[in-house]
C-alpha cells in the first residue's frame, strides 16, 4: 500500500496571480508631495509620533523617517526600534503584521498604520484554524514560523525568526535533535532545509513579489553583465538563489553591496530597496533582476502591492485622525510575545558573542 508523506499532503496557499491587487504608486506633483512632507513634520511632533518605515516603501515615508527620528529598515529592526523608541504613537508603516508585531512588543503604545488594507501573501496564505489544525497534528515538532504571519499564528509558534536570522536559529535548534513545522513561506523554507539540514515540514505559502524573479531570464541577464554581483533575498524560488553570489535578507543585501568589491549589482527583492541602495552607495549600478518573460505572469513587477499603500497622503490622514489603529487582543499579545522574544534574545546574543570574539 502507497502511503503519502505529511509534506505531500499540504495544501498549496499560494495567492493566485488574480488575488493580487494592482500596485496603485501614488504620483503627485512635486510641490503636493512638499507639502505633505511639511504637514507630515508637524504632525509627527505634535502627536509624539514616530515614522517606522520598512525599506519597500515610498522613497519619501523613508527620508521623512530618517530626517524625523524614526527609523527605516527590516522588520526585525523595525520591532526593535519600536521597543527603543521613547515616542508613544507608532506610525507603522509596512504592512499588518509588522504593525501587529509591534504593538505585541509595545502594548502601552498607540500603533497606527496608513492603512490597515497593507496585507502580505504570506500572512494572508496562512489561516490560523488551518495552522493550528497542522501543529496540533504534528505535536512532537517545533514550530517556527517567518516574521510574515498574523499574531494569531505567532501565538501558536514557538520561535518566530526572520529572513536575516532563520538559518541561525533553525540550526541551533537543529543542533539539539529538533525537527520543525516551519510556516509559511515555503521557498524560504527550502533554503533554510537545505543550509542546515533540519527535518522541516514546510507550509506551502509564498511571496507574490519574490516568486516572480526568474531563473532562465536572470541567467540571461547575467551573461549581458558579467560582472554584475547578484543578491537574492531567499523568499525567492530555487533557481534563482542557485544564481546568487550573496543570498539574503534585506539588510544583508545592503550590507553586500556596502561591502563587497563590485560597481554593479543585479538585485532581486522588492524594488523599493533601491532608494536606499542609491543614497548609501551613489557610485554603483543598481539592476532589476528580470521577473517578466516568456513564461512570466508577472502582476506585482517587484513592487510590493500592498507596500506601495503606504503613501503620504493616508500618512497625513492617520496622524490627523488617529484611524487604523493596530489592536491586538491581550491573551494573543501574551502568548505572541514569546516566539517574538526569544528571536530578540537570540540575535542579542548572537551579536554578543560576535563582539567577543
Ligand atoms: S513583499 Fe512579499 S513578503 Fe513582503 S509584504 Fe509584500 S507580499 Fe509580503
Amino acid at each position: 500500500m502507497r502511503t503519502t508523506s505529511p509534506q505531500a499532503e499540504l495544501k498549496d496557499y499560494r495567492m493566485p496571480p488574480s488575488a493580487v491587487p494592482e500596485t496603485d504608486v501614488e504620483l503627485l506633483p512635486i510641490a503636493e508631495r512638499n507639502e505633505l512632507k511639511a504637514s507630515i513634520k508637524i504632525l509627527l511632533k505634535q502627536h509624539n509620533a514616530v515614522l517606522v518605515a520598512h525599506y519597500y516603501t515610498d522613497a519619501d515615508l523613508q527620508m521623512l523617517a530618517d530626517e524625523t527620528g524614526g527609523c527605516v529598515s527590516d522588520s526585525l529592526e523595525m520591532a526593535r526600534f519600536g521597543i527603543r523608541t521613547e515616542a508613544q504613537t507608532l506610525i507603522v508603516c509596512g504592512v499588518r503584521f509588522m504593525g501587529e508585531t509591534a504593538k505585541i512588543l509595545n502594548p502601552e503604545k498607540r500603533v497606527l498604520m496608513p492603512t490597515l488594507a497593507a496585507e502580505c501573501s504570506l500572512d494572508i496564505g496562512c489561516p490560523s484554524a488551518a495552522f493550528n489544525a497542522l501543529c496540533d497534528a504534528h505535536p512532537d515538532r517545533t514550530v517556527v514560523v517567518y516574521a510574515n504571519t498574523s499574531a494569531a499564528v505567532k501565538a501558536r509558534a514557538d520561535w518566530m525568526v526572520t529572513s536575516g536570522s532563520a538559518v541561525d536559529v533553525i540550526r541551533h535548534l537543529h543542533a539539539q535533535g529538533q525537527k520543525f513545522i516551519w510556516a509559511p513561506d515555503q521557498y524560504l523554507g527550502q533554503y533554510v532545509q537545505e543550509q542546515t539540514g533540519a527535518d522541516m515540514l514546510l507550509w506551502r505559502g509564498a511571496c507574490i513579489v519574490h516568486e516572480e524573479f526568474k531563473g532562465i531570464e536572470l541567467e540571461q541577464l547575467r551573461r549581458q553583465h558579467p560582472r554584475a554581483k547578484v543578491l537574492v533575498h531567499p523568499e525567492s524560488p530555487a533557481a534563482v538563489i542557485r544564481q546568487a553570489d550573496v543570498v539574503g535578507s534585506t539588510t544583508g543585501i545592503i550590507q553586500a553591496v556596502i561591502t563587497l568589491d563590485a560597481e554593479e549589482f543585479i538585485v532581486a527583492t522588492d524594488k523599493g530597496i533601491f532608494h536606499k541602495l542609491r543614497e548609501l552607495a551613489p557610485g554603483k549600478t543598481f539592476i532589476e533582476a528580470p521577473t517578466a518573460g516568456r513564461s512570466a505572469t508577472c502582476k506585482s513587477c517587484a513592487h510590493c502591492p500592498w507596500m506601495a499603500m503606504n503613501t503620504l497622503r493616508r500618512t497625513v490622514q492617520t496622524l490627523e485622525s488617529g484611524a487604523n489603529e493596530i489592536a491586538v487582543a491581550p491573551e494573543i499579545i501574551k502568548r505572541a510575545n514569546l516566539p517574538i522574544k526569544r528571536l530578540l534574545d537570540f540575535t542579542q546574543q548572537q551579536k554578543q558573542l560576535a563582539g567577543d570574539a
